[in-house]
């Protein structure tokens, strides 16, 4: 039996017009949730990104400006541009476009967002939020793929979920939200003796790898949930996933195609960090 595959589209669409109601509530009552990106340097598919960022903030009707930075912008100057950002009402979220130029650390450009600011949600402030399960801030790919599954009526609570790849970004604040929804969850990452020993036992697998067709069939426990979080290239040079689809797919119960599901829905709970600061900052303003 074929796995159902997500509809990236639908999902996308559905969870994007919530937030455009969100939006436009929060604008008729004083407050236009407001988003700042900045881009140092040239990077191509950085250019992309931040040009899918500025065009969902339309879409829904979030103010947005894309700030574009010289590669030779020192650190200082970014802070400096960052610092202002914070004092800003106007702005609820700041996002400072990865990779930066190497002469620039990205650790301290991270510390200098203000928390509530910080809709990435990579502050060590927000991470340890995440950690304690305060509410806030919300990591966005991994975010983005909680919601898939409740969209997918995936039941999470009890079963067991494996996340593959332990990055700050993507690993291991999946595995935070999983907990939090009450799976049992297990991370595996490069150090990890037989893999498919391991993921063969989930209900739920999650990979973010960072490698094309990592994942194969012989890794899936018939009619698990299959979540492909990588974005890679292939030999054809097309984007593709971690996971082996075509395989994959005629093994699983459920399977996220790349591209379509993940990466659009990473930018919608942007958006949703962004309109949710701008709720937070205009209660505080009351
Ligand atoms: P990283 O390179 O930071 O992390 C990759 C992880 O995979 C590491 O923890 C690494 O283990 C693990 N890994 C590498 N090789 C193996 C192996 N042979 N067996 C088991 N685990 C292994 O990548 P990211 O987490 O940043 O990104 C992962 C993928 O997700 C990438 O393709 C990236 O492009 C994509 N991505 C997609 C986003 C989206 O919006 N859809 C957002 C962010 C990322 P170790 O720690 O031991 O080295």
């Amino acid at each position: 039996m074929t796995a159902h595959i997500i509809n990236g589209k639908e999902i996308n669409a559905a969870k994007r017009e919530q937030i455009r109601k969100q939006t436009e509530e929060l604008t008729a009552a004083g407050t236009r949730p407001g988003l700042v990106v900045v881009i140092v340097g040239e990077d191509p598919a950085s250019q992309i990104y931040v040009n899918n960022k500025a065009k969902a903030c339309e879409q829904v009707g979030i103010y947005s400006e894309v700030h574009r930075l010289p590669e030779h912008t020192t650190q200082a100057e970014l802070v400096a541009l960052i610092e202002s950002f914070n004092r800003n009402p106007a702005v609820h979220g700041i996002l400072v476009q990865s990779p930066l130029p190497k002469h620039i650390n990205e650790e301290e450009v991270v510390d200098a967002i203000e928390p509530e600011k910080d809709v990435d949600c990579f502050h060590p402030v927000n991470v340890g939020n995440l950690m304690i399960g305060k509410p806030g801030m919300l990591p966005c790919t991994p975010a983005g793929v909680i919601e898939i599954l409740k969209y997918a009526g995936v039941e999470i609570a009890g079963k067991h979920a494996v996340v593959v790849g332990r990055s700050n970004i993507v690993g291991k604040p999946m595995a935070m939200l999983l907990l939090r929804e009450h799976a049992t969850v297990t991370i595996c990452h490069s150090r990890t003796p037989d893999l498919a020993a391991v993921t063969r036992q989930a209900d739920i697998v999650v990979a973010a790898v960072g490698r094309a067709k990592f994942i194969r069939a012989e890794h899936v426990k018939p009619g698990a949930v299959v979540m492909d979080v990588g974005i890679n290239r292939n030999e054809e040079g097309k984007v593709c996933g971690d996971v082996d689809f075509d395989a994959v797919k005629e093994v699983a119960g459920v399977i996220t195609p790349v591209p379509g599901v993940v990466g659009p829905m990473t930018i919608t709970m942007l958006l949703q960090n962004t309109v949710n600061a701008a709720r937070r900052a205009a209660n505080l303003a009351k």
